[in-house]
This record gives structure tokens, sequence and C-alpha cells, in this order.
């Protein structure tokens, strides 16, 4: 089965931001508003895997989408997770960076124990994006990219 970060059907519906390595999407199973994620282009399970060029433009890519996502849920605070290897929770085995807009007393406002299996659990059972839904959103984070071009080429 193909994996479906590498799909060119998920890349299409889900993606809003792009360099020559990575690629961040809107997950279709958002935990929170602006729930994204960072992944590179290359099909890698492992953070440890990451090639030179990758390790080098991370910091800067991740800036980038994690700007557009604070944007879009309106709030400055954010978790960046990293689930690496199966008991870190990790599901599908393509290298993927959780970006999680946070705001006081969201869904994942519990204690830092629980946090994680909070994380895990919700993410399983949150309904999926209609494709009008994801179009919608994937619109909005493409005008915001777009609006703030300037300042994010800085990042
Ligand atoms: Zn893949």
């Amino acid at each position: 089965m193909e994996c479906v970060f590498c799909s060119k059907t998920t890349l299409a519906a889900e993606k809003f931001y792009e360099d020559e390595n990575f690629v961040a999407i809107y997950n279709i199973r958002p935990v929170v508003k602006g729930h994204c994620l960072v992944l590179p282009k290359r099909h890698i399970e492992n953070m440890l895997e990451m090639n030179e060029n990758e390790r080098k433009s991370f910091i800067s890519f991740s800036n980038k989408a994690v700007f557009i996502a604070l944007k879009y849920a309106g709030t400055k605070d954010f978790d960046f997770l990293l689930q690496n290897g199966e008991n870190a929770g990790q599901s599908i085995k393509h290298l993927h960076f959780h970006i999680l807009p946070r705001k006081r007393n969201d869904v994942l406002a519990v204690n830092k124990t629980e946090f994680f299996q909070s994380f895990a659990k919700k993410e399983n059972t949150m309904d999926t994006l209609k494709k009008e839904e994801l179009n919608i959103i994937i619109e909005e984070l493409n005008s915001i990219t777009e609006k703030h071009k300037l300042q994010i080429d800085t990042l």
C-alpha cells in the first residue's frame, strides 16, 4: 500500500506550503484549529534519517509553517510535536511533525502526563474533515501565506 504522505492525492488536497525538501499539510482530523503537519518530501520514517539538506533547512521551513498555522488559528502559542517510532505513538511511518496551535482551556489543556494519551486518543477519534471544509481551510492558509510572503521569507 502506498504511503499516505507520499500520495499525490493527499498532497494535492492537503498541502498549503512547500520548499525543495519539505511540505506542510493540514491534518484532516484536526485536534485543534490550525493542526498542521511538517514532513520531508522523501519517504523516511525516522528523524535520524534526515540528510544534510533537510537538517539545514528544517527549522526555517518549520518556522514558516508555524507562522501560517498560528495566523490561521489566531494565537501565538503552539506545541511542536514529534512521535518518532511505535512506542512514541507514531502511526504513519513517514516522518512528520505536528504543529498544534494552543489556546487557554483548549481540548488539549490537561496535565502533561495526560497530554500524550489525550492527544493520541483524540487524533484517532476526531471526525475527518469534509472535502469542502478542507478546501476552505487550505484556501485560507494560502491567502495567509500570500499576504505575509515577505515576512515568511525571512524566517
Ligand atoms: Zn511516505
